[in-house]
């Protein structure tokens, strides 16, 4: 049976939007992009936006405390009952801890971890590339460059969290959206 309780995991860039948006289609599970939450945030004026703005523009990360908050309401809602898709939580090994904390408390286990592996350079190029297309504030070359060194000091140590959990499954992020799509969709099988 396919997996719906999903997690996707990637430096900034691998297209793990585009993908998460995908699965959502597919198996009709919530995409669930911390994000895509803390924008609305921002754009909201909330407490928490006004929190976020700041980390967010400069590319480095939004506390723990903040984030995680985000994420516990969102998976308790009840289209997230049947499955979903995170995109973008956990980011760092404190975050993946209350992960494993909250799930349980609402009735879940994590299924799977999908990493996707892209090249450096690569990644600059097509953060650049967005920055001209979606206009979103914090896609400058000194914001990127911040968002690499997060990804590569906090979050990418996570892959082996999950690899030890047995629920990894890795990736290449190269080649079109159809092709890592059809990746992606192999390794949930
Ligand atoms: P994203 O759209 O996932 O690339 O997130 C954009 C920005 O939101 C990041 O650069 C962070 O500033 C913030 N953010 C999103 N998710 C998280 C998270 N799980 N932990 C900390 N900051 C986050």
């Amino acid at each position: 049976m396919t997996a719906r309780r999903l997690l996707l995991l990637g430096p900034p860039g691998a297209g793990k939007g585009t993908q998460a948006q995908r699965i959502t289609e597919e198996l009709g599970i919530p995409q669930i992009s911390t994000g895509d939450m803390l924008r609305a945030a921002v754009q909201a004026g909330s407490e928490v936006g006004r929190e976020a703005k700041g980390f967010m523009d400069a590319g480095e990360l939004v506390p723990d405390r903040v984030v995680i908050g985000v994420a516990k309401d969102r998976l308790g809602q009840p289209d997230a009952r049947e499955g979903f898709i995170l995109d973008g939580f956990p980011r760092t090994s404190a975050q993946a801890q209350a992960l494993d904390e909250m799930l349980p408390e609402l009735g879940f286990a994590l299924e799977r971890c999908v990493a996707i592996r892209v090249d450096e350079e690569e990644l600059v190029g097509r953060l650049l590339k967005r920055a001209e297309i979606e206009g979103r504030s914090d896609d400058n070359e000194e914001s990127i460059r911040t968002r690499m060194g997060e990804y590569k000091a906090k979050t990418a140590p996570l892959i082996s969290y999950y690899e030890a959990k047995g629920i990894l499954v890795e990736v290449d992020g190269k080649g079109n959206v159809d092709e890592v799509a059809a990746r992606i969709a192999a390794g949930l099988e």
